[in-house]
């Protein structure tokens, strides 16, 4: 079937709600990607910052084969060996001690999210209200759509999910003001990722961190972008010198197996008891055995302090290129998650004339140009990247005058 029947049988069969690229990638290694007419590609997305380790790691491939072979799925009535040592590794590299196992990052989100007003009704204060931030992305499910700061994405969902509250991301001030009596919890990203890439000012969450004390509030991370490496630390929290007292991760956790995780300190976990959350597939033996594969490689390659040094050259690389081009507004980065905002809308064609050169891009808020290359990328495939960006951006630059 050549791509063209394809892009008609996909439409008949599948629901209309993404915007598809007209290519079908067919294998995958490291940074590099082949379509289906065997062209090749060079990957600046990673599967959205989920392929960290490159695509098909050997590693992670013979994890999934060896632990297929044994047992795929149980439940988690019962023991689960990759399980327990992920958590076991998870807890040992981070300030948080036990783990819930979920399939996504928007399952992550809601079980930090209901954890935060179980704690809060067992601890006694009774807080349900939860506060997010403007321009924050949590997730599509119902509780995490409610947590996600964008009224675009909950048009014609409403009613959402009540008690939710939003503030201006970065204003400490705003924040104290929107906290009350029934303020349970606040969900944060330590780099708004969908929003634009946009980091926490200094300072922000050392003072968010103050008056979830002052208020008997937790401080959830959503890391679901940022953890494993990706911003130069192996968790964002550490990048931004804040202690949570819960985060959720997915993305890059399986390095695209699908799995998510809720980490949270024991002395909030353990109003967790028995039946007041579960996942019949969430931290099943196969995505598990994955993410522990995945974690290893992380640590011993040491992937997070590459991608601090990989992603110092590329922002400055960026940089460099901006200072070039009119069209550019800002250069946002931190780690290996980069954006070049444009002060053009609508930048899709951008994206589309770089596939046809041989790079996959993202655009995220329709003129950010966002760089979410596995952590394994080399400088080399960054200036041959770069050198095609520069060109495509020559012929923005009339627009932007
Ligand atoms: C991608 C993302 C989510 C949602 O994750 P899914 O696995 O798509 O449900 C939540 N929060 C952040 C910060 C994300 O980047």
């Amino acid at each position: 079937m050549n791509m063209d029947d394809f892009i008609k049988k996909a439409e008949t069969v599948l629901t209309p709600n993404y915007r598809r690229q007209p290519v079908m990638f067919v294998r995958g290694k490291g940074a590099k990607l082949w379509d289906s007419a065997g062209k090749e590609y060079l990957d600046f997305v990673a599967g959205i910052a989920a392929v960290n380790l490159g695509h098909c790691h050997p590693k992670v491939t013979e994890a999934i084969r060896a632990q297929s072979e044994k047992l795929i799925h149980i439940s988690n009535h019962y023991y689960i060996e990759p399980q327990i040592e992920l958590a076991e590794a998870l807890a040992k590299n981070s300030i948080l001690d036990q783990v819930f196992f979920c399939n996504s990052g928007a399952e992550a989100n809601e079980a930090g999210l209901k954890l935060a007003r179980r704690w809060s009704r067992e601890k006694g204060k009774g807080g349900f209200e939860i506060i997010s931030t403007w321009n924050s992305f949590h997730g599509r499910t119902f509780g995490s759509l409610s947590a996600t700061g964008q009224e675009k994405f909950w048009k014609s969902f409403e009613p959402l999910v009540p008690g939710f509250k939003f503030v201006e991301f970065g204003n400490p001030a705003q924040f104290q003001n929107a906290v009350s009596q029934s303020t349970c919890a606040v969900i944060l990203e330590c780099v708004q990722g969908e929003g634009g890439v946009w980091p926490a000012p200094k300072g922000y969450l050392e003072q968010v961190r103050k008056i979830c004390d002052q208020n008997q509030m937790l401080l959830i991370l959503d890391e679901v972008q940022t953890a494993m490496g990706r911003l130069g630390k192996l968790f964002g929290y550490e990048w931004a010198g804040v202690k949570p007292d819960v985060i959720t991760m997915a993305k890059a956790l399986g390095n695209g197996i699908p799995i998510g995780a809720m980490l949270a300190k024991k002395e909030i976990a353990e109003v967790l008891v028995p039946g007041t959350h579960a996942s019949t597939f969430g931290g099943n033996p196969l995505s598990t055995a994955a993410a522990l594969a995945t974690l290893q490689v992380t640590l011993q390659e040491k992937l997070p302090e590459r991608a601090k040094e990989v992603g110092e050259y590329f922002h400055s690389r960026l940089d460099q290129l901006s200072e070039g081009h009119q069209c550019v507004k800002q250069i946002r980065a931190v780690g290996l998650m980069l954006a070049a905002e444009m002060k053009i809308e609508k930048c899709e064609r951008v994206i589309d004339r770089m596939r046809d050169r041989g790079f996959i891009l993202n655009l995220t808020q329709g003129k950010v140009l966002r760089f979410l290359p596995p952590l394994i990328v080399e400088k080399e495939e960054i200036d041959r990247m770069l050198e095609a960006l520069d060109s495509e951006l020559g012929k923005l630059d009339s627009e932007a005058q």
